[in-house]
């Protein structure tokens, strides 16, 4: 028994194999005592683990009219000097993950995710739920806001529940959170007559501040800014205001019947401790050799400084990976990460 093992343990992704293999076992018939079969137990749940992998993804970049060039300056990332998205960790269409590493190097996460569910812990739902992205914002982004799940589930996605970790940022840099209007009207009013300077709740920021932006809160992120967003995976933004400036010479669309849909009223509070409705967040600091322990459906881990090694592969500040389910991983280094879950 233990000569076979070996030899279906490297598919053990593919149940396909695991079946074979069985089937080739009842016809021989040979394992019918009472030990094999708790052999063959024991064999089946470690095949059903599939193989423990350590996956690495190519970021996907985009250029940006409010972007800077902190992410080649930065993260040496070889993009624009109006680069304002890297999108680290994504399944979504508008820009997904391609897999660096592995027997599955050139493939999509997405594909991964379609087609290898027990890498994900066989999690149930069809949709891969979050997105991870750097945000350089040289200029200021406009002001917006995204619908929750319920609006959106009508134009086919998931609402978008985001947070902000603040990788850098400069001095005096404020950011867009909330509002002040306290009826519909009041919100109605003031954006028909352009009154953005009362309206919006204006906020400092600095280096390492944490902020939740659910669904439905006008926000903006300011300029002189550098973080790393994680959101629900979606891509649906309502622009309420964008400075009436141009892109390509062409005001951008606005959206502003349909934000005030989705805005939130009353909206004055900003939060800044994590609500893991969507998704658990943790930045985490290694100094020496840590071991850990993946969640059932994988860890996913943006590398936001330093280097080091996570078991025997080297990592850097800039590289996004994940973990897949329920294995043990050890990192070294002097390193800062934050790790997604969900
Ligand atoms: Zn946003």
């Amino acid at each position: 028994m233990f000569l076979l093992f070996p030899i279906i343990c490297p598919y053990s992704s593919n149940q396909q194999y695991i079946l074979m293999f069985f089937d080739k076992i009842n016809k021989a018939n040979k394992f019918a005592l009472q030990n094999d079969i708790i052999l063959i137990d024991t064999l089946i749940f470690l095949c059903k683990r599939g193989v423990k992998m350590i996956i690495f993804f190519e970021p996907v970049f985009f250029d940006k009219v409010w972007g800077g060039n902190f992410l080649s300056s930065k993260f040496n990332f070889n993009v624009s000097n109006t680069c304002g998205e890297c999108w680290g960790i994504s399944t979504h269409k508008n820009g997904e993950s391609i897999i660096k590493n592995t027997e599955f190097k050139g493939k999509t996460l997405k594909y991964l995710f379609d087609n290898h569910k027990s890498y994900f812990g066989n999690y149930s739902k069809n949709e891969f739920p979050i997105l991870v992205k750097i945000i350089d914002a040289q200029k200021d982004l406009s002001i917006q806001v995204h619908p929750d799940d319920s609006y959106a589930r009508k134009l086919g996605s998931f609402g978008k529940s985001e947070c902000w970790y603040i990788l850098d940022a400069l001095d005096n840099t404020k950011m867009i959170i909330g509002h002040n209007a306290k009826s519909l009207d009041e919100l109605t009013n003031m954006i028909n007559s352009k009154d953005y300077n009362n309206l919006l709740n204006k906020i400092d920021v600095k280096k390492n501040d944490y902020f939740y932006i659910e669904a439905g809160t006008v926000h903006a992120i300011c300029k002189g800014t550098l973080l790393l967003e994680v959101q629900q995976s979606s891509d649906i933004t309502y622009r309420l205001y964008d400075y009436d400036r141009l892109d390509n010479g062409k005001l951008r669309d606005l959206h502003i019947k349909k934000a005030i849909e989705v805005i939130k009223i009353p909206d004055n509070e900003v939060v800044t401790t994590h609500n893991n409705k969507y998704f658990d967040y943790e930045i985490i600091e290694i100094h020496n050799n840590t071991s850990f322990i993946s969640h059932l459906h994988g860890d996913y881990l943006a590398i936001l400084e330093g280097h080091g090694t996570i078991n025997d592969l080297t990592i850097k500040k800039g590289d996004f990976l994940m973990v897949t389910s329920n294995e043990s991983y050890n990192i070294d280094g002097n390193i800062k990460l934050q790790r997604t879950r969900f």
